[in-house]
C-alpha cells in the first residue's frame, strides 16, 4: 500500500485513487519570467520521481503541469526590457521545456498556458459572484474569505489570528478596496500597457490562484487525486487555489496534497528574490545531470536540502559506485567465456526479489528516495560481490545481465537512465584520455594510432603478451606507469579490467 503525506491532513495517510488504476494528478508549473533556478529544478524533479514511481507500479498517471506565462513579474520584466509580455514568456517557456528535458524530467501529459484558459477562469469568477463568494470593486474582483467556512484548512491558518496581523493597514487606508484585509484578488483590472482580456468587470487579466484551479477543473475533474508544488506554496497560492474551487463547485478539490522541502543555501530557500540562485543551465554546463538528479534523490522529497559544491561533489562520488557496478558486470557479460556456470539462479533471483522488496517498501512509504538508495547500494555490493572473482560462463553471463537489468530498471524509476549516465561518463573521459598514455603505448606496444581507448588496449595487450612470456619488468611496468596516469589494471579470472581514477 502506498502511503502520501498529506498536507492537508498532516499525515501519512494509505493512498487510494480515486478512479482504478488511473491518477490525475496536478503540479504547478512555473512563472516564465527568466530561467529556472536549482531550486526550482528540485521540485520538479521530486514530482517526477513521484510520477515515475506511480507509473511503474501499474497506474496510468495523467500528469498536469501549467505555465504561468500572465504575471506581474513578466510584465515588469517585459517594460525593462520593451518587449511584449508575450515575448517574455514564449522565450522563457521554451527554455523551461528545454531545461526541464535536460534533467530528465518528463513532459506533462498536458501542459497548458494561463493566456489560453481565459474563458474557463472568468467563467469560475462568474460561478463565484454569483454564489456570494466573490464580489467586484472597480474592475478588480475579489474573494471573500469570511464566505468560505472551510478558508485556512489547508494551511492550518485561523483567520483571526490572520487578521491581528493586518489590522495596521486597516487602519492606515490600504486595504480598503477590500471587506476584509485577508481577501485576495481573483481577477485583476488592466492597467494601461498590460495584456488584458474583454471579461464582464471591463479589461482584466486573472489573478495568480485563478489559473490552477481553472485548468485544474478543466483538465482533470474535482477532486483530482494528488496536487503538488513547492512547500512555498501551500499559502496562500495553494490555500486559495482550493477555496476557489470548493466555493465555485461546492466539491472537494484534491484528495492528496504534496509539497516538496526547499532547497537551500547556507540555511536559506534559494530564490530569485534573495539572490542566492544557481540557474539550472549554468549548473549543468560544468555538472552531469546524472549527478544533479542523484543529488536530489539522497534527501526526502519533503527534507529541506542545503546545496553546496561539497555535496555535490559527494553525490558524483556515490552514484560513480552505482555505474562502477554496472560497468564491472556488463564487462564481464561481455568477456564471459567459461566452460563451467558458477552462479546459481536460485540466488539469483533471491537477490533481485529481495531488491525488488525493498525498493518498494522505501518508495511505497511516502516515496522515500534516500531509502530507496540504500537499497540500491546494498543491491550493488551484493552483486559485486557475486561477481567479483568469478570467471563466468555463457549462461551466468544471461543471468548477470538480468541482475544488472533490474539496477537499471530500478535508477530508471527515481529517472536515472543508466545507459546514457554511462555515455555521458565515456564521453567525458574519452575526451581527457592523456596524450602520455598514447606516448606511452607508442613506446612499449609499438601503437601507431591516436586514439586514448585504442592506446590502452594496446598496452594491455602488450602486459598480457608479456606475462605470458614471463617479462615481469615490461609487464610490471605497464601497470606501473598506466596507473601514475590514472588508470588502473585489475586482474580478473577473465582478464585484465581497465578502469580510471
Ligand atoms: P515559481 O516559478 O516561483 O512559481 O516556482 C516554481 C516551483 O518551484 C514552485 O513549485 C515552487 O514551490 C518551487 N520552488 C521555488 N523555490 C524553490 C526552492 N528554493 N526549492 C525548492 N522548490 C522551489
Ligand atoms: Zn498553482
Amino acid at each position: 500500500m502506498i502511503k502520501i503525506y498529506d498536507s492537508e491532513s498532516r499525515a501519512k495517510r494509505d493512498f487510494e485513487a480515486s478512479e482504478f488504476g488511473r491518477i490525475k494528478m496536478y503540479v504547478c508549473g512555473p512563472t516564465v519570467y527568466n530561467y529556472v533556478h536549482i531550486g526550482n529544478a528540485r521540485t520538479f524533479i521530486s514530482f517526477d520521481v513521484v510520477r515515475r514511481y506511480l507509473q511503474w507500479r501499474g497506474f496510468e498517471v495523467i500528469y498536469v503541469s501549467n505555465i504561468t506565462d500572465v504575471d506581474d513579474k513578466i510584465i515588469a520584466r517585459a517594460h525593462e526590457e520593451g518587449r511584449m509580455a508575450s515575448e517574455v514568456a514564449a522565450e522563457y517557456t521554451e527554455a523551461f521545456i528545454e531545461d526541464m528535458r535536460a534533467i530528465n524530467v518528463l513532459d506533462p501529459t498536458i501542459r497548458p498556458k494561463a493566456t489560453q484558459e481565459i474563458p474557463e477562469m472568468i467563467q469560475l469568477v462568474v460561478a463565484l459572484i454569483d454564489k456570494g463568494y466573490a464580489y467586484e470593486v472597480d474592475g478588480d474582483v475579489y474573494f471573500s474569505v469570511r464566505a468560505l467556512p472551510a478558508y485556512g484548512g489547508l494551511s492550518g491558518r485561523n483567520l483571526d489570528d490572520m487578521e491581528a496581523g493586518h489590522r495596521e493597514l486597516r487602519t492606515e487606508g490600504i486595504a480598503d478596496r477590500k471587506r476584509d484585509a485577508q481577501d485576495f484578488a481573483v481577477w485583476k483590472a488592466a492597467k494601461p500597457g498590460e495584456p488584458s482580456w474583454e471579461s464582464p468587470w471591463g479589461q482584466g487579466r486573472p489573478g495568480w490562484h485563478l489559473e490552477c484551479t481553472a485548468m485544474s477543473k478543466k483538465y482533470l475533474g474535482y477532486p483530482f487525486d494528488i496536487h503538488g508544488g513547492g512547500c512555498d506554496l501551500i499559502f496562500p497560492h495553494h490555500e486559495n487555489e482550493r477555496a476557489q474551487a470548493m466555493a465555485a463547485t461546492g466539491s472537494d478539490f484534491a484528495n492528496y496534497w504534496m509539497h516538496a522541502g526547499m532547497l537551500q543555501v547556507n540555511s536559506e530557500k534559494m530564490s530569485k528574490s534573495l539572490g542566492n540562485f544557481k540557474l539550472l543551465r549554468d549548473v549543468l554546463k560544468t555538472v552531469d545531470p546524472w549527478n544533479l538528479r542523484f543529488l536530489m534523490l539522497q534527501t526526502h522529497y519533503r527534507s529541506s536540502l542545503d546545496f553546496s559544491e561539497e555535496r555535490l561533489e559527494e553525490a558524483a562520488v556515490a552514484f560513480a559506485r552505482i555505474k562502477t557496478t554496472v560497468r564491472n558486470a556488463q564487462w564481464s557479460c561481455e568477456n564471459a567465456s567459461a566452460d563451467r556456470s558458477v552462479l546459481d539462479e536460485g540466488h539469483v533471483e533471491d537477490l533481485m526479489r529481495g531488491f525488488r522488496f525493498n525498493f518498494l517498501a522505501a518508495m511505497d512509504d511516502d516515496f522515500n528516495t534516500s531509502k530507496a538508495l540504500s537499497a540500491v547500494f546494498d543491491y550493488c555490493s551484493d552483486v559485486n560481490s557475486l561477481l567479483d572473482g568469478c570467471a563466468l560462463s555463457s549462461l551466468d553471463a544471461v543471468a548477470a545481465e538480468r541482475l544488472i537489468g533490474i539496477l537499471k530498471e530500478i535508477m530508471g524509476v527515481l529517472g536515472i537512465d543508466m545507459d546514457r549516465a554511462l555515455e555521458s561518463d565515456a564521453a567525458g573521459s574519452a575526451e581527457e584520455y592523456p596524450v602520455e598514455l598514447i606516448e606511452l603505448a607508442r613506446e612499449i606496444a609499438g601503437f601507431e594510432g591516436h586514439d586514448g581507448a585504442d592506446a590502452a588496449d594496446a598496452l594491455i595487450a602488450a602486459r598480457a603478451a608479456a606475462r605470458a612470456e614471463r617479462n615481469w619488468a615490461v609487464a610490471d611496468a605497464v601497470r606501473d606507469r598506466m596507473s601514475s596516469l590514472g588508470f588502473t589494471i585489475e586482474d580478473t579470472p577473465q582478464g585484465a579490467r581497465v578502469s580510471r581514477a
